[in-house]
């Protein structure tokens, strides 16, 4: 089976320049913005360049250059932010929804940075 990327979906419209963002972070293979309805205090989304529906998608196929850049970015991103989970900083959740059964409304891989504030646990039931 193969992922099909769907190149009209938002977030490829963020990265087109065709809809505007509020950018916490650029890097060469990976953008940071913030979540436009956020569920917490700190909600940042940080997306790939590349046209990767979900995470397994980019962790199967991205190259190892855009698997690094992304990865940091997500680091950069939380300590930024102040929600790194060291002594520093009170900790966060990194979610990445995928699919049907993930709930995934956006079909471009984003992982959200959520923190500020305690955030339960990890799953609610199902509606
Ligand atoms: P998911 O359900 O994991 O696909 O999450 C998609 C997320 O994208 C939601 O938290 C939305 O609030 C967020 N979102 C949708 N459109 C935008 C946008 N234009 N800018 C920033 N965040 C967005």
């Amino acid at each position: 089976m193969a992922y099909i990327y769907d190149d009209q979906n938002i977030f490829a419209k963020i990265l087109r320049g065709e809809i505007p963002n509020d950018t916490v972070l650029e890097t060469e293979h990976s953008l940071a913005f913030r979540d436009i309805a956020p569920q917490a205090p700190v909600h940042v989304l940080v997306i790939p360049r590349g046209a990767y529906t979900c995470y397994d998608h980019f962790a199967l196929e991205a190259s190892d250059a855009e698997i690094v850049d992304f990865t940091r970015a997500v680091g950069r991103v939380c300590e930024m932010m102040g929600v790194q989970a060291d002594a520093a900083g009170d900790g966060c959740r990194l979610i990445a929804n995928g699919g049907r059964h993930g709930v995934q409304e956006v079909p471009h891989l984003h992982v959200h940075v959520l923190g500020g504030r305690g955030l339960g646990r990890m799953l609610a039931p199902a509606e």
